[in-house]
C-alpha cells in the first residue's frame, strides 16, 4: 500500500505547496506503515522528480505525455485515479489550490472517496481517521472523522514543513489511458502576469493599503520588497482604484496567501482582507492608528507612519544581507 501524492509542477519545478504535500504524505505513510508514491504529470526533468525523495517520497510515477503538461482537472483526475488503483492507495494527498480542489473532487467521484480540503494537521488515527480542516476562511477549524475506504486530503499551505533530507526517489514511467473526452477543452498557451514573484508561492509578501495614499508613493514599499526578495500585494480598494494591478489584490474576493512573512503597510485589517492572509506564519502590521483592527491579527506591530518606517526597514534589511 502506498500513500499517493499528486504534485503540481510550475516552471519545471515541484511547487512549494506540493513539496509540503509530499512531506505530509510521507508522515501519513509512516503512521500507516506504507510507502509514499508521488505522481507527476507532463514534461518534467527526471532530476527534478527524483528530488521528491528529499521531502520523503520513495517513488515517483511520471506520466510524461505532453498532453498532461497544461492544467486539465478532468484528465488529471483520471490519471490520479488510475495511479491510485495501480498503487492500491487508500490515502491520496495533494496541495490545496484551485487545481488541487478540482482534481480532488473529480478523483473522489471516480473512486467513491471522501475529500477533505484545507487540512491543517496530520490525521489522528486513534480509533478512526480524523483530520482537522480550516473552515470559514481560516476563522475556525472542523474535525472530520472519515469513514470511506479511500480518503483524499488537500493540504493547506504551511500546514507542515517540507524539510529536505537529501534522499532521492526512484522515477518510474507511468502510461495511463488518456481519454479524448477529457481533452475537449484544452489550454493552448499560458502567459504569466509580469509579476516577478507569484503571490501564492511567495515566502515573503509586502502589501500596501489605502494608507499608502496613492500609486506614486509605492516606491518605498517596492524597495523593501526588493531588499527582502518579497512579492507585493495590496488591499481591494487599492486595486479597485488602479493604484496597483488586480492580480495583487489579496483577501476574501482576491488571492488567498500563506507566506512565512506578511508585512501590511497602511492596511486597516478589515475582515475581508484578513480572510486572505490568516494562513500567514508571521504577520507584521505598520499602521499609524494604534487602534487599527489589523493589530489584533498581528504577530508584530509598528505604530507609525509607513513613509517613515518603510525606508528604515529597507535599510535594516539591506544591512543584514
Ligand atoms: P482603509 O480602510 O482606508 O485603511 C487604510 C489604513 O491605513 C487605515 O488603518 C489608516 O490608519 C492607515 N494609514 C493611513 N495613513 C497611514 C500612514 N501614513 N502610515 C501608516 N498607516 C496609515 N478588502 C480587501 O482588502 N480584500 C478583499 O478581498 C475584500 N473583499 C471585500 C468583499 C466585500 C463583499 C466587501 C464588502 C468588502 C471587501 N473588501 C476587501 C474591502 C474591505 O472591507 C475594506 O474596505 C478594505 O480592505 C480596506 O482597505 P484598506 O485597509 O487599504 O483601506
Amino acid at each position: 500500500m502506498s500513500v499517493l501524492v499528486f504534485v503540481e509542477i510550475d516552471n519545471g519545478s515541484i511547487k512549494k505547496a506540493s513539496q509540503e504535500a509530499i512531506a505530509y504524505g510521507a508522515e501519513v505513510a509512516k503512521m500507516l506503515n506504507a510507502s509514499t508514491t508521488v505522481l507527476a504529470l507532463g514534461t518534467v526533468e527526471e532530476s527534478v522528480l527524483s528530488q521528491a525523495g528529499t521531502f520523503g517520497a520513495n517513488k515517483v510515477l511520471h506520466a510524461a505525455d505532453p498532453k498532461l503538461t497544461h492544467e486539465n482537472s478532468m484528465a488529471f483526475a483520471d490519471v490520479v485515479a488510475q495511479a491510485a488503483q495501480k498503487e492500491g492507495s487508500k490515502v491520496i494527498v495533494m496541495a490545496k489550490s484551485g487545481l488541487g480542489d478540482a482534481v480532488a473532487a473529480r478523483t473522489a467521484a471516480k473512486l467513491k472517496a471522501s475529500v477533505i480540503s484545507g487540512v491543517t494537521e496530520l490525521p489522528d488515527l486513534n480509533g478512526g481517521f480524523k483530520v482537522k480542516r480550516s473552515i470559514y476562511t481560516g476563522k475556525a477549524f472542523a474535525t472530520v472523522d472519515i469513514k470511506s475506504e479511500i480518503k483524499i486530503l488537500a493540504i493547506q499551505k504551511n500546514a507542515i514543513e517540507a524539510t529536505e533530507t537529501g534522499a532521492s526517489a526512484t522515477v518510474e514511467a507511468f502510461s495511463p489511458t488518456l481519454s479524448d473526452a477529457n481533452f475537449v477543452a484544452k489550454v493552448t498557451d499560458v502567459e504569466k502576469s509580469n509579476a516577478e514573484l507569484s503571490l501564492s508561492d511567495a515566502d515573503i509578501i509586502v502589501s500596501g493599503g489605502r494608507g499608502m495614499k496613492g500609486p506614486e508613493n509605492w516606491e518605498p514599499l517596492l524597495d523593501l520588497a526588493k531588499a527582502l526578495g518579497a512579492a507585493t500585494g495590496c488591499s481591494k480598494p487599492v486595486s479597485d482604484l488602479d493604484w496597483r494591478p488586480h492580480h495583487e489584490h489579496i483577501g476574501q474576493t482576491g488571492i488567498k496567501v500563506a507566506p512565512n512573512l506578511y508585512i501590511a503597510c497602511g492596511i486597516s485589517g478589515a475582515i475581508q482582507h484578513l480572510a486572505g492572509v490568516n494562513g500567514s506564519k508571521c504577520i507584521v502590521v505598520i499602521n499609524k492608528d494604534a487602534d487599527a483592527p489589523f493589530f489584533k491579527a498581528a504577530d508584530y506591530g509598528i505604530v507609525g507612519d509607513v513613509f517613515d518606517i518603510l525606508p528604515r526597514l529597507t535599510k535594516a534589511a539591506e544591512a543584514l544581507k
